[in-house]
C-alpha cells in the first residue's frame, strides 16, 4: 500500500534548519529557538515521498495525517538530514567490498595471511587486495619479494589503503611490464628501486593504480554496476543519503565507470542522491588536451538519469598522502628528508585548474601538505571563477571574492566554490588565506583515528598538533565540510564524529552534525539536501538518540551510544525500517 503522507512523531527532529556552522555564531543569530548549530528543534515531520511537507509538533503533523497516511512513533529516537559525504570513492569502494584487507598489526603475518584470500578465486585470476600498513609493528610496505613467498603462482596486486601506492608480485610488474628499464613520471608514477636498482614491487603515485591494474582483466558491466549496489547499501546503513565519488574513472577507467553510474542509477540499484567529480587526468590526460564540458560528461549517462546526476567539481591532485610519504611538505618529513613532493609544479598544477575552470567546471584539489595548500590556493586565485563559462581569467594574483556564509535554511549559492580536499596540515597563515579566498574545505576526521600515530611519525609532534585544526577553520568563517574519504577508512559519519570531537576540544557534537549535513550539502551546491525544512528533498537519517545530548567528552571515548536505525533517501526507506517496539 502506498501511503500518501508519512508522519514521524515523539521524537526530537534536528532541523539544522536557521544553523550557522558554529554553536555561537548560531546562538548570536538571535533566534531563541536555534540554541546551537544543529538549527531549530521540533519532535515531528510530515512528508510525502521525496519531498518535505511539514516541520513542527506531534499535534500539528498529526493534524495532517488522513486515513491513508502512514504514522510512526519515533519512541524518542532523533531525526536530523541523511548525511553528505561530499568526498568519497563508491566504485571503488564497492569493488573492494569483497577483497581483503591485509591489515592487524604484525606484519608477518598479516603477510603469511595472504595466500588464504587466493581461495575463491580462479586459478589464472589476478590476487588484488588492499593493505594498511598504519597498525603494523614493523609499518614497511611489502616488497614483490613478500609477495612471491606468498604467492608465487599467480599475479598480485595490493593497493595501499589511502590509494597512494601499491605492490606488486613479479608475475603482476611482469604483465604490467614495469621493470629495471621503466622511467618514473616524477610525482604521478615512482618505481621504489632496490641497491642494484631493481624495482621492489613499490610504486608510489596517483598513477601506480591505473598502469598495473590496466593489465588486468577490466571489470564488466555487471560487476561495476554491483559494485554500486554494495557501496549504496553501506552508505545507507552509515545514515549517508547524498554521495559524490571523488575521481570518476580511477579504478577501470573514465568511461566504463560512467556507464556503471548510469545502470545503476536507471537500476534503482544507486538510490541516493549522486554527484560524480571525474578525475581531471582521467579527462584530459595530458596539460594540453582540451578539458571536456560538464554537458560532455552528461553525455556518457542515459537520457533517463541524467537530471539525477550532479558535475560540477573536476577532481584533481596537488599531492599525495602523509601514509606513503607522498604529501608535499614545506620543510622536510621527520622519518624520510627526501620524500615527498607535488604531482605536477606549480605553474602546470595552475595551468590545469585554470583550464578545467575555463570548460566550466569547479575544482576540487586534492592538498594534504601545506605546499601543497598553498600552491592550490595560487592557483585557485589565478583561475576564473567557478562556473564562470569559460569567461576571463581574474588578474593573476586577485583573490576571489570571498563566498556568503549559506546559513541552513536558506538555499545554498547557485553554483559551487572551489574546494581543497583534505587542507591537512595547516598554520594560522594558511588558515588566514583560506578564509580570504572564498575556499571550502572538505576535511576527513575520521583519518586522525585511523592514522594518528603514523602522522606523528612522519610530521613530529608540532606539526601533527596543527593537522586538521576544526574549530579554528570554522571560527574563520572557512566552509568546512566533513567526509571519510571512504574505503579509505571504513567512513560511517557517526565515526567522523567520534574522531573529531576526541581531536579538538572546542568542536561541539552539534558543529561536527553541521559538518556532515548543511556543510556538505553546500560543498556539493545540492541545495535540497542538509537540512529539514518545507520543500526539500526528503533525506533523513533517524538515529538511537538524540546526538546533541550526549555529553562531549562521552562522544569523544566512543560511549555515545548512538546508532543509525534507519535512512531515507528521496522518501524511500534504504535502510533499516520505520516502525518501532515499545
Ligand atoms: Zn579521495
Amino acid at each position: 500500500m502506498t501511503h500518501h503522507y508519512t508522519v514521524l512523531i515523539g521524537g526530537t527532529v534536528l532541523t539544522m534548519d536557521g544553523a550557522l556552522p558554529t554553536d555561537a555564531a548560531s546562538r548570536a543569530a538571535g533566534d531563541p529557538g536555534v540554541p546551537d548549530a544543529a538549527g531549530r528543534r521540533a519532535t515531528a515531520i510530515c512528508y510525502a515521498h521525496e519531498r518535505i511537507l511539514a516541520v513542527g509538533s506531534d499535534e500539528e503533523m498529526l493534524a495532517l495525517a488522513g486515513p491513508d497516511s502512514m504514522v510512526v512513533d519515533l519512541r524518542g529516537r532523533a531525526v536530523l538530514p541523511g548525511f553528505v559525504e561530499p568526498h568519497a570513492h563508491p566504485y571503488w569502494e564497492g569493488f573492494v567490498a569483497g577483497m581483503a584487507l591485509v591489515g592487524g598489526r604484525e606484519r608477518r603475518v598479516a603477510i603469511r595471511g595472504i595466500p588464504g584470500a587466493t581461495e575463491h578465486l580462479d586459478p589464472d585470476a589476478w590476487l588484488v587486495a588492499r593493505y594498511d600498513p598504519t597498525g603494523w609493528d614493523r609499518p614497511d610496505d611489502p616488497t614483490r619479494d613478500d609477495l612471491d613467498r606468498a604467492v608465487p603462482d599467480r599475479p598480485v596486486l595490493l593497493a595501499h589503503v589511502s590509494g597512494h601506492a601499491v605492490t606488486a608480485n613479479s608475475l603482476a610488474l611482469a604483465l604490467a611490464g614495469v621493470d629495471a628499464a621503466m622511467p618514473d613520471t616524477p610525482g604521478r608514477f615512482l618505481v621504489e628501486r632496490d641497491a642494484v636498482g631493481e624495482p621492489t614491487g613499490i610504486v608510489r603515485g596517483p598513477d601506480a593504480w591505473d598502469r598495473i591494474a590496466a593489465a588486468m582483466p577490466a571489470p564488466t558491466a555487471a560487476e561495476g554496476r554491483a559494485a554500486l549496489a554494495r557501496a549504496a547499501a553501506r552508505l545507507a546503513a552509515d545514515g549517508v543519503t547524498s554521495v559524490a565519488d571523488a575521481d570518476v574513472g580511477s579504478t577501470s577507467g573514465v568511461a566504463p565507470e560512467m556507464a556503471a553510474w548510469g545502470d545503476a542509477l536507471a537500476a534503482g540499484a544507486m538510490p541516493l542522491a549522486v554527484s560524480l567529480m571525474p578525475g581531471l587526468a582521467r579527462i584530459a590526460a595530458n596539460a594540453g588536451d582540451p578539458v571536456p564540458s560538464p554537458a560532455d560528461l552528461a553525455a556518457l549517462l542515459p537520457d533517463d538519469v541524467r537530471d539525477q546526476v550532479r558535475l560540477t567539481h573536476v577532481k584533481l591532485k596537488a599531492d599525495g598522502a602523509l601514509t606513503t610519504r607522498t604529501a608535499w611538505l614545506r620543510d622536510p618529513y621527520d622519518d624520510a628528508p627526501h620524500a615527498g613532493g607535488p604531482v605536477h609544479d606549480s605553474a602546470a598544477l595552475a595551468e590545469r585548474i585554470r583550464r578545467a575552470a575555463a570548460a566550466g567546471w569547479a575544482c576540487a584539489t586534492h592538498a594534504i601538505g601545506d605546499a601543497a595548500v598553498v600552491a592550490v590556493l595560487d592557483a585557485y586565485a589565478a583561475a576564473p571563477a567557478p562556473h564562470a563559462g569559460g569567461g576571463t581569467p581574474a588578474p593573476s594574483g586577485t583573490p576571489a571574492p570571498p563566498a556568503a556564509p549559506a546559513p541552513a535554511g536558506t538555499r545554498a549559492p547557485a553554483g559551487t566554490a572551489h574546494r581543497i580536499e583534505h587542507a591537512m596540515l595547516l598554520d594560522d597563515g594558511l588558515v588566514a588565506r583560506l578564509a580570504a579566498a572564498g575556499v571550502t574545505a572538505v576535511v576527513q576526521p575520521e583519518f586522525l583515528a585511523w592514522a594518528g600515530p603514523t602522522y606523528r611519525a612522519r610530521l613530529g609532534e608540532e606539526r601533527a598538533a596543527r593537522l586538521l585544526p576544526f574549530s579554528a577553520l570554522l571560527a574563520a568563517g572557512i566552509p568546512t565540510a566533513f567526509s571519510s574519504d571512504r574505503p579509505v577508512v571504513p567512513g560511517a559519519p557517526l565515526a567522523g564524529v567520534r574522531a573529531a570531537l576526541r581531536h579538538d576540544p572546542q568542536l561541539s557534537a552539534a558543529e561536527a552534525l553541521h559538518a556532515w549535513t548543511v556543510a556538505g550539502a553546500v560543498a556539493l551546491g545540492d541545495d535540497d539536501a542538509g537540512c529539514l525544512a518545507v520543500g526539500r528533498r526528503t533525506d533523513l537519517v533517524i538515529l538511537s538518540g538524540d546526538p546533541t545530548a550526549v555529553p562531549r567528552e562521552a562522544w569523544a571515548r566512543g560511549e555515545d551510544g548512538i546508532r543509525v536505525e534507519a535512512t531515507v533517501a528521496a522518501g524511500h526507506v534504504v535502510h533499516g525500517a520505520l516502525g518501532w517496539e515499545r
